[in-house]
């Protein structure tokens, strides 16, 4: 065996096919790609800096190849996962463990024990609801795998293609950058994207909001109409902001936001709009 081969063997690791075969477990429903190259599992858990003190939160546990490495470095991992057929697989292979909590349930509903970090390779579809609900708790770091165009959108600086609502709302809860793309060939049944590990970094927010529903709430009305100028994009978008007098007080509103789009402002600069919005209507 050349020892490119060998490379390749030991990081799939044949026996994860092998487990997902004797599970019957075939992947594709509730977004089930798994991870199986365990190059990119050790850099994921290495990223995640944990320390023996450190409970971990990991949504879609899955088959439990990413809990394993948890379970040897954290205190307590406390892994959710909604498939019961899964769910049975992480008891065979964690009862015996003492340090993890299987919660059975759809982590959209299901309410979280407190956590240190947050560790997962996390379901694609949820991905907007389950990031905005992990940043509404306290923990410190978080290590996230998203579709890889999902990841760019939370990173992206103004004035570019992916800078978006998503851009703004995760920079008002949290530091984030992409720590390394990983390619489709790394999972278990192969997704048709890419996708990239996210490290968040949850802080208080670097600006300051009158209202913290009120911006998000506009953030999500002028991104709705991302072309359109700013002044256009509040007024068309008044049934979801329900500004009393809006011609008024968008006429009282500077100039030079007015006239520029919602993708050419930085989260300030929308912070600064939503804030004088705010300031008028609550007069
Ligand atoms: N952690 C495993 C890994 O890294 O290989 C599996 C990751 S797979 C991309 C996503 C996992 O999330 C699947 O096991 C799937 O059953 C589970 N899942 C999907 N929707 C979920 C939800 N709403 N709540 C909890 N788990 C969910």
């Amino acid at each position: 065996m050349s020892i490119k081969t060998f490379n390749l063997f030991r990081r799939f690791q044949p026996w994860f096919v092998l487990f997902l075969k004797k599970y019957n477990i075939k992947g594709g429903t509730f977004d089930q790609h798994f991870l199986i190259d365990t190059g990119y599992l050790d850099r994921i858990v290495a990223a995640a800096e944990l320390s023996p003190q450190d409970t971990v939160l990991e949504i879609g546990a899955g088959i439990g190849n990413l809990t394993e490495r948890l379970t040897r470095r954290a205190k307590k991992v406390i892994a959710v996962e909604l498939d019961p057929a899964l769910i049975s697989v992480l008891h065979d292979r964690f009862d015996t463990v003492e340090n993890i909590e299987i919660i059975e349930g759809d982590a959209l509903k299901v309410r979280f024990p407190e956590f240190d970090k947050v560790v997962s390779n996390l379901p694609y579809s949820i991905s907007s609801e389950i990031t905005f609900k992990l940043l509404h708790h306290k923990f410190k770091l978080g290590i996230l795998m998203y579709q890889y165009e999902f990841a760019a959108r939370m990173v992206s600086p103004p004035g570019c293609k992916d800078y978006s609502r998503l851009t703004v709302d995760t920079y008002y809860f949290a530091d984030a950058s992409i720590l390394m793309k990983v390619p489709k060939g790394a999972f278990q049944p192969a997704p048709e994207v890419d996708s990239a590990v996210v490290k968040l970094v949850p802080r208080p927010a670097p600006f300051e909001v009158r209202d913290e529903a009120f911006f998000l709430e506009f953030v999500a009305a002028v991104f709705s109409q991302r072309r359109k100028k700013l002044r256009n994009s509040i007024l068309n978008t008044n049934y979801m902001l329900k500004i009393p007098d809006v011609k008024e007080v968008v006429n009282q509103l500077p100039e030079g936001f007015m006239s520029k789009r919602a993708e050419n402002l930085t989260p300030e600069e929308l912070a600064c709009v939503a804030n004088m919005i705010f300031d008028l209507k609550s007069r």
